[in-house]
C-alpha cells in the first residue's frame, strides 16, 4: 500500500518506506509524519517495556516539565477543588509529584498497564479509548501517550469527552521538528540508521510537528492556550545497551543537541495546554 490517509487531516499521505513490515507516512497537506505496523507486530505495553526497555525514562522523572504544567493548573484555577486525570499514568509519578505540589486535587489515573498502588491516587486499569468514564475532569494530562495512539483522533476525542466544561487539556509528545528528528534524517542520508530507527520504532505511532499537534486539538474542539517545546532530563535517555561504545556515543550526541536546543530551541519534546471551546 503506498497511498494511505493522514491520521490528523485526513489528507492522502506518501509512504517514505518500502520496508513490508513498518511503513512510514508523511502526509502532503499538514507535514504529519505517522507509522503504520500490523496489530501482530506492534509493540506489547508490558512491565518489560516499562522496567527494562524504558528503565532510565522512569527511573529519572521530569520534574521540571511536572512543575511547570502544576504551575499552569494552579494559575488556572486557583485554589478551587479540582478533579485531574491522567491518562497513559505509568508508574503514576506525576499524580504522585502532583499530590504533593497541590492540595485540593482529585487525582484519577488511567493505563493499560498497572503498575503502582498510591492512596491518593484513583486508579483505573484499562484502555482509555474503549472506557465508561463515570465523571468529568477539570483537567485531563496526557505526557508521552498520544505518539503511541494508533488513531489520535479518537484518543484527543475522548481527552475532550472526559472534560467538564472550561476544562483544560494537557499533552506533551515528541516534536518531530525538533533538531534531533532533523539529525537522525541527516545520518539516515548517509546510510547511519540506528538513531532514525529509534526515533521511528514499533512504539512511536505518530511524530508530531507543532503544526500537526494544534491542528488535531484545534480539529478536536480545542482552543489552544499555549504550545512550547522542550527537552526532557539527559538521565532518562534510554539508549542501547548491547554495546558501551554505541551507548557513549548516543548520549554525547543526545547532550549535544540538548544544549544546543537549549539555546536555540527546537527540543525534542513539546507541551500543549488548551481548552474546550
Ligand atoms: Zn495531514
Amino acid at each position: 500500500m503506498n497511498q494511505a490517509r493522514c491520521t490528523i487531516c485526513s489528507n492522502a499521505a506518501n509512504n517514505l518506506t518500502k520496508d513490508a513490515e513498518l511503513s512510514i507516512y508523511e502526509c502532503s497537506l499538514c507535514s504529519h509524519v505517522f507509522t503504520v505496523i500490523p496489530a501482530a507486530r506492534q509493540k506489547k505495553y508490558n512491565h518489560d517495556y516499562f522496567s527494562k526497555e524504558h528503565e532510565n525514562w522512569f527511573k529519572n522523572p521530569n520534574t521540571k516539565l511536572f512543575r511547570f504544567i502544576a504551575d499552569q493548573v494552579n494559575a488556572h484555577f486557583g485554589h478551587k477543588n479540582i478533579a485531574l486525570l491522567d491518562v497513559g499514568c505509568g508508574n503514576g509519578d506525576f499524580l504522585k509529584f502532583f499530590a504533593n505540589y497541590r492540595k485540593k486535587t482529585a487525582l484519577y489515573g488511567v493505563d493499560i498497564a498497572r503498575l503502582f498502588e498510591d492512596a491518593n491516587i484513583s486508579f483505573m486499569h484499562g484502555d482509555f479509548n474503549t472506557m465508561e468514564l463515570k465523571q468529568n475532569f477539570d483537567v485531563v494530562t496526557s505526557l508521552m501517550a498520544i505518539e503511541h495512539m494508533e488513531n489520535p483522533v479518537l484518543f484527543t476525542k475522548n481527552i475532550f469527552s472526559a472534560l467538564g466544561r472550561e476544562g483544560i487539556a494537557v499533552v506533551a509528545t515528541i516534536n518531530s521538528n525538533g533538531l534531533i528528528y532533523r539529525l537522525a534524517d541527516l545520518l539516515k542520508a548517509l546510510g547511519i540508521m540506528g538513531p532514525y530507527d529509534r526515533l521511528y520504532d514499533h512504539a512511536h505511532l505518530q511524530h508530531y510537528t507543532n503544526a500537526s499537534l494544534k491542528k488535531l486539538l484545534e480539529n478536536c474542539g480545542f482552543e489552544i492556550l499555549l504550545q512550547r517545546n522542550h527537552n526532557f532530563p539527559l538521565a532518562a535517555l534510554d539508549v542501547p545497551k548491547s554495546n558501551a561504545v554505541l551507548e557513549a556515543v548516543y548520549r554525547a550526541g543526545v547532550a549535544a543537541v540538548f544544549t544546543l536546543t537549549a539555546v536555540f530551541g527546537g527540543g525534542m519534546m513539546q507541551t500543549i495546554i488548551c481548552r474546550k471551546k
